[in-house]
C-alpha cells in the first residue's frame, strides 16, 4: 500500500483562523441578500415554495467567511431526493452547477 502518515505538530498559538464551521456559516445578512436576489423562486430551477440557503461550495473550502456568492436559495429540503438542494449536494451535475454560479456571482458581484 501507498500512504504515508504525516505528523502535524500541534499548534502554539491559540487559533487565529475561525474553524470551517465558523467559515461556513451562513449569517442572517447573507440569507437575507440571498433571499432578495432570488425573489423568493429556487436559484436553480425556477421554482418557488420552500427553499433553503444552500452552499454553492463546499464549508470547508470557503476561505474567510461565507458570502452571498456562495451561497443560493434552493428548493429543498436537502434530504429529498430531487430537489436542487439535494442535486447540489449529492450529485456530479449539481456540484459543477453549483460550481459554474458561483463563479457568475463573484463576475457579477465582483
Ligand atoms: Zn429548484
Amino acid at each position: 500500500m501507498d500512504f504515508e502518515l504525516r505528523a502535524v505538530p500541534k499548534p502554539k498559538h491559540k487559533r487565529f483562523k475561525r474553524t470551517a464551521k465558523q467559515r461556513g456559516q451562513i449569517t442572517g445578512d447573507v440569507y437575507d441578500k440571498a433571499l432578495e436576489r432570488s425573489g423568493g423562486y429556487c436559484e436553480r430551477c425556477g421554482k418557488g415554495g420552500y427553499l433553503q440557503c444552500a452552499h454553492l461550495i463546499r464549508r470547508w473550502k470557503v476561505e474567510t467567511e461565507t458570502t452571498v456568492n456562495d451561497v443560493a436559495m434552493l428548493c429543498g429540503p436537502s434530504t429529498n431526493t430531487g430537489t436542487c438542494h439535494n442535486i447540489i449536494d449529492y450529485t456530479r451535475k449539481g456540484k459543477e452547477w453549483a460550481a459554474e454560479y458561483r463563479e457568475k456571482l463573484y463576475k457579477m458581484n465582483g
